[in-house]
């Protein structure tokens, strides 16, 4: 069911601390770490701590937790000190989407390309 946590998912399990990540910031409905392949000086996932499949699920499912995602990648950006940065949810396989737990995708400290490869 929407929201639920899912037996097979990656995200999920580090939600629930069954597989270790590098936790920047904590709230009650989400959770923001370290990406264990950063494509950028400072690269963090924003997750919801339920489960939706993408952020299209997730902004249909349960709007204001996508609210709080994008606030929170806010909140995170400034406590790292980055006046700017990247937001990316991948959506489908096609876009690179390879966890299917919603999630944004901060990057940040260095410079970017436009348009995204
Ligand atoms: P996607 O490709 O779905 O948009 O993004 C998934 C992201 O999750 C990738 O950037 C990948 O490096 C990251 N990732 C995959 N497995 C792990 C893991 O076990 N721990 C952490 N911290 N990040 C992961």
């Amino acid at each position: 069911m929407a929201g639920e946590p899912q037996e097979d998912c990656l995200f999920c399990k580090i939600v629930e601390g069954h597989i270790p990540a590098t936790i920047v910031r904590e709230t009650e409905t989400t959770v923001a770490f370290r990406d264990i392949n950063p494509q950028a000086p400072t690269h963090i996932l924003v997750i919801p701590k339920a489960h939706y499949e993408n952020a299209a699920a997730l902004a249909a499912g349960a709007p204001e937790l996508a609210a709080d995602v994008l606030r929170e990648t806010a909140e995170v950006a400034a406590g790292e000190g980055l006046d700017s940065y990247r937001t990316v949810f991948n959506t489908g396989s096609g876009a690179g989407q390879t966890v299917w737990h919603a999630h944004a995708h901060l990057l940040g400290g260095r410079g970017m390309q436009w348009p995204p490869g």
